[in-house]
């Protein structure tokens, strides 16, 4: 059915997160599919039908619902943003190489406390979302006030404080003693949009015993991992004079590389620790600007070859000073013939955004989200303003990698409701967060 018959003013601005509406002649896109002239029936925040208005069916308990005609956007699936530490946003320009000073890091980190880093999350977390990101895996000291951020945007996260007792801003046990109670207070206190995770830094950043402990509770709690692997030289040095081994064989040896592992960086790996990681089933965090501007790009020709599941993030301020995904997914499409790899990388590149990270922490379960618009799945969507500049498009997929950028993403949806509308935040609002951090940033400057 190609008609228009049936359409009513129901404004997009108007959604509510119970109400049930069709999405009417926009353009779907996600790993999976590609569809042109689309319906899409949601209801209580839910993808109840989705497909091709050719295919709708006008006796559908939907039919009767608003119809909203969306000839000019394309709906993609919310981005998941697999490494973040979006408390960092104050730490523009301060990291990038020859720059790099890890004691001016740790001297403002020293500064961050639990009155202050809600507010110095939100500029990360908002250059996020106008990205399109719609779920985050964030890994930071006082993270239960970091889930708070999170939640009050309306975005989705697993989040983890970093444990360390031999490096960073604050090396002692506090970090696990952190960890533990924020199991319990994220449980309380936070919307099943926040869910936990445990964090040990690095290999280089946490004793043996601080390991064996987190090993412990990530299976008494059962728990997946998120942590920094190998991610500089001196990282690696350190377990080899420290242990004679790798970092990858080193955390292998205690236990650390699971099946439910987000290993990110992996920058100093032997041909043997990625065998390590395919054979424990572990998952590879890759951050193209971070990695490059930092040490070097993870060698994703291996991890291709190798068949290892890997995600995309951008890391943070600081490493990265942008916190936008979709940048990412274009540098490494754009990188996959200089570093030989399949022709269509740019496929993997958004799966690696999307559905890889959902399918590796079975985020359907956890939040019902896919990465692929799926029936069923939760409407965590974003949607994307045709104009001249991506016009004409012949082939949605690359459109979304290739062409697209922050500036075309409109509207971001979670869970049927909009935490972004006309670019503007919707749950938050910008004067306030503008305000507190202006004085947050005088605290740890
Ligand atoms: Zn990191």
């Amino acid at each position: 059915m190609n008609s228009n018959s049936g359409i009513k003013n129901l404004s997009l601005k108007s959604i509510l997160h119970n109400d049930s509406f069709v999405l009417w002649n926009i353009s779907v896109v996600s790993p999976n599919k590609s569809i042109e002239n689309a319906f899409v029936a949601i209801s209580n925040g839910k993808i109840i039908n989705i497909g091709s208005l050719q295919d709708y069916n006008k006796s559908a308990n939907y039919a009767d619902w608003p119809k909203i005609e969306l000839e000019n956007y394309i709906l993609a699936p919310g981005f998941i943003n697999a490494h973040t530490h979006v408390a960092m946003s104050a730490f523009q320009n301060l990291c990038y190489y020859s720059d790099l000073n890890w004691q001016r890091v740790f001297k403002k980190e020293s500064k961050i406390n639990s009155n202050n880093i809600e507010a110095l999350s939100n500029p990360s977390i908002y250059s996020a979302v106008r990205s399109g990101v719609v779920g985050f895996v964030d890994h930071y000291y006082f993270s239960s006030s970091v889930g708070k951020a999170f939640d009050k945007w309306g975005v989705k996260a697993l989040i983890g404080e970093s444990i360390a007792d031999q490096g960073g801003a604050f090396p002692n046990n506090q970090s696990f003693e952190r960890a533990k109670e924020q199991l319990n207070w994220t449980a309380k206190n936070c919307s099943s949009n926040i869910q936990n995770i445990l964090c040990p830094h690095a290999s280089d950043t946490v004793s043996k015993q601080l390991f064996k402990k987190i090993l412990d509770l990530s299976k008494s709690e059962n728990l997946g991992l998120h942590y920094h692997l190998a991610q500089s030289k001196k990282e690696y040095d350190y377990a080899k004079k420290e242990y004679g081994k790798t970092p990858t064989e080193y955390l292998n040896n205690l236990g650390l590389i699971t099946d439910q592992t987000l290993a990110v960086h992996c920058l100093f790996l032997e041909e043997t620790d990625f065998k390590i990681l395919k054979s424990q089933g572990a998952m590879v965090g890759v951050c193209p600007l971070s990695q490059m501007s930092f040490e070097k790009l993870v060698d994703l020709k291996t991890i291709m070859n190798l068949n290892i599941p890997w995600s995309l993030g951008t890391d943070a301020v600081g490493f990265n000073d942008h916190m936008d995904i979709i940048e990412e997914m274009r540098i490494c499409s754009i990188m996959s013939k200089e570093l030989n790899l399949e022709k269509d990388f740019h496929l993997q590149a958004l799966s690696a955004a999307t559905k890889n990270l959902a399918k590796y922490f079975n985020l359907k379960q956890k939040w019902n989200f896919s990465g692929t618009l799926e029936e069923g799945d939760s409407a965590d969507c974003i949607f994307i303003k045709k104009d001249m500049r991506i016009a004409p498009i012949t082939d949605l997929k690359k459109t979304l990698v290739y062409s697209v950028n922050s500036s075309h993403i409109q509207h971001v949806m979670v869970n049927g409701d909009w935490v972004l509308f006309d670019q503007k935040p919707v749950k938050v609002s910008e004067e306030e967060m503008e305000k507190d951090y202006q004085l947050a940033c005088k605290v740890i400057l």
